[in-house]
């Protein structure tokens, strides 16, 4: 077994602080209202997506994490578990380190992500694997440094970017109240032409409802009246990241949070265990593509943008 790498743990100090000063009302109530789970395991059919190792597009390398912005909240959103491991570990683990209290949300219930040659599919099968994902979930954010992770228990390999989904995003925006917001494209990438995890269309679904949530609804009080009459006030997100994206204009660093990255992957045993040393290798070799054009041993790449 690997060695366990860093860490902290799940609603540290951190967490507790900026829960305390940016929620408007009670966080585990808004999540119960919509039948969220932030303390329950999970796990999905993700054939996963490997963050994309198309070109930074020769742009300038900005990086806000460093220094820009003083430490504030950053929510994940993306289809399932593991997702955000491929896409931002590196990112998010270096922003928590950095103080940022990040929390992911997974939209599905990963109830999908058994065995390629599985013959019993049923609803008990499915509720183990969701229990194993769930689990594998929460041990990888604590790698990485995350505040919590919150299950939206969507069914997977099912989602559809819909106004009921777009509406519990809203909710958790309004909640949480993020500057920053990283999710899945939801566009189609189709460089390089084996990154077939990308066209997962749980990926793209979850993509469009997070960017959709975040523009205009979470900051509209016109959108979802509903919301507002409960409280939640409207909350304008500042930066974007969007993971597997056409065109890239963010490069991080992530030279110092790669083992990091590696190790919450290794986490995800019920996906990647069999085939790990092939992963890590991949996962390496991207990191270093994604960093050499800028002069870094290794990066994770984005479309960024300011609102
Ligand atoms: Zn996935």
């Amino acid at each position: 077994m690997p060695a366990t790498v860093v860490g902290q743990p799940l609603s540290g100090n951190r967490c507790q602080v900026s829960r305390a000063k940016r929620r408007p009302t009670g966080f585990h109530e808004a999540l119960i209202i919509c039948g969220m789970q932030s303390d329950t395991p999970s796990s999905p059919n993700s054939p996963n997506s490997p963050n994309s190792p198309n070109s930074p597009n020769d742009r300038p390398v900005e990086n806000p994490a460093d220094g820009k912005d003083k430490p504030g909240i950053a929510l994940v959103v993306v289809a399932h578990p593991d997702d955000a491991e491929f896409g931002c570990a590196g990112t998010v683990a270096k922003w928590a380190r950095e103080g940022w209290a990040i929390y992911l949300v997974v939209c599905t219930d990963a109830s999908g992500g058994g065995s390629d040659d599985a013959t019993d599919v049923g609803l008990s099968a499915r509720q183990a694997i969701t229990a194993t994902r769930k689990a594998e979930q929460h041990a990888a954010a604590r790698i990485l440094g995350l505040c919590d992770v919150i299950f939206l228990d969507q069914p997977d390999g099912l989602l559809m970017p819909t106004l009921e989904l777009r509406k519990m995003l809203v909710r958790l925006i309004r909640t949480i109240r993020p500057t920053r917001l990283i999710c899945q494209s939801p566009d189609r990438n189709w460089k390089p032409n084996y990154a077939i995890g990308r066209h997962h269309p749980d990926h793209l679904a979850a993509g469009t409802a997070a960017i959709a949530a975040m523009y205009p609804a979470a900051q509209n009080p016109w959108d979802f009246p509903d919301l507002l009459a409960e409280g939640l006030k409207p909350h304008k997100v500042r930066e974007l990241f969007v993971m597997g994206a056409p065109e890239v204009n963010q490069v991080v660093d992530i030279t110092d949070t790669l083992a990091l990255k590696i190790a919450a992957l290794r986490e995800h045993h019920s996906q990647l265990g069999a085939n790990f040393v092939e992963v890590e290798k991949r996962i390496r070799e991207f990191a270093q593509k994604n960093g050499e054009a800028h002069g870094l041993a290794a990066a994770e790449i984005f479309n960024r943008a300011e609102h």
